[in-house]
C-alpha cells in the first residue's frame, strides 16, 4: 500500500494579494515540516496562481485551480483551460466542489467531461462528491455519494483515464462545509469505507492507492481524529486553510 496523506486548502473567493504575502511570510516562519509522507496543495483563486507559484519557493506545495473548463481551448469566456493551467505550473484541479454544484448548477455530464479533460492534460483532479443535510436526514447518503461517482467516473460519457495518484476523491457532506459541523470521524469513515469498496471494485489494486480525503470544517483541534480513520487520506479544507498558523497545523498533523 503507498498510500500517504494529502492537505489541500481551498481559498475559495478569498486570499488578497496582501494576504497572500502575509500567508506565505508566516507558513515559513511558523514552519511546515515536509515529508515524503505528505502532501500539501493550495487551491487559490485563479488571478493568484501564478503568484502563488512564485510563492511557494522550494517548498513542496503543489499549487492547483478549483474548477477548469470541460472544453480544450476556444471561445468559453472566464473560463479555464487545463493545458494552461498546466503549463503554468498547476499540478491539479478541484472539479465538481459542492458551491459549484449548488450555485452555479455543474451537472455529473459537465463533471465528468472536466474531469476527462484535466486528465488527459496531465492535471490531476480532486473530485469532490457529498451529500445535503436533506439527503442524509432522508438516509440517502451512500446512494447520493455513488450516484455522483458513478456520473462523474464511470458512467458518464467521457470515458476516465489515470495513472497512479492523478485521481483523488473528497468526500465533502455539504451540511459541514463552512458550517463549523464536521462529520464524527465515525460517520466520514462509513462513508469512506464505501467510497474506498467503489474504487477497489471498479480500478482493482489502483483503487487501493486513490486518496480518499475528508472536508467539512477541518481544524487543528479535530484533524488527528479523523486522520486516524484507515480510509480518511487527508483532508481539503476551507476556512483553517486561510490562516497559515491553522495551515501549518494541519499539515504537520499529518505526520
Ligand atoms: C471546502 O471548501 O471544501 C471546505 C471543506 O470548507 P470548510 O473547511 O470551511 O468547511
Amino acid at each position: 500500500m503507498t498510500r500517504k496523506y494529502l492537505m489541500v486548502g481551498n481559498w475559495k473567493m478569498n486570499q488578497t494579494l496582501s494576504e497572500i504575502d502575509t500567508f506565505f511570510k508566516t507558513l515559513n516562519e511558523v514552519g511546515v515540516k515536509y515529508s515524503c509522507d505528505m502532501k500539501i496543495g493550495i487551491a487559490p483563486q485563479a488571478m493568484h496562481l501564478s503568484t502563488c507559484l512564485n510563492k511557494i519557493g522550494t517548498t513542496d506545495i503543489v499549487i492547483g485551480s478549483q474548477t477548469c473548463s470541460e472544453y480544450e481551448g476556444g471561445a468559453y469566456t472566464g473560463e479555464l483551460a487545463p493545458k494552461a493551467l498546466k503549463e503554468l505550473g498547476c499540478g491539479f484541479t478541484l472539479i465538481g466542489h459542492s458551491e459549484r454544484r449548488t450555485i452555479y448548477g455543474e451537472t455529473d455530464k459537465e463533471i465528468n467531461a472536466k474531469t476527462a479533460n484535466a486528465l488527459s492534460s496531465d492535471l490531476d483532479v480532486i473530485l469532490c462528491i457529498g451529500e445535503t443535510l436533506e439527503e442524509r436526514e432522508a438516509g440517502k447518503t451512500i446512494e447520493v455519494v455513488m450516484s455522483q461517482l458513478e456520473g462523474a467516473l464511470t458512467k458518464g460519457e467521457k470515458a476516465i483515464e489515470f495513472t497512479g495518484n492523478q485521481l483523488t476523491i473528497a468526500y465533502e457532506p455539504v451540511w459541514a462545509i463552512g458550517t463549523g459541523k464536521t462529520a464524527s470521524p465515525e460517520q466520514a469513515e462509513e462513508v469512506h469505507a464505501e467510497i474506498r469498496k467503489f474504487l477497489k471494485a471498479t480500478y482493482g489494486d489502483a483503487g487501493q492507492d486513490i486518496f480518499i480525503l475528508y472536508g467539512g470544517s477541518v481544524k487543528p483541534a479535530n484533524v488527528k481524529e479523523l486522520l486516524a480513520q484507515p480510509n480518511i487520506d487527508g483532508g481539503l479544507v476551507g476556512g483553517a486553510s486561510l490562516e497559515a498558523e491553522s495551515f501549518a497545523a494541519l499539515c504537520n498533523a499529518t505526520k
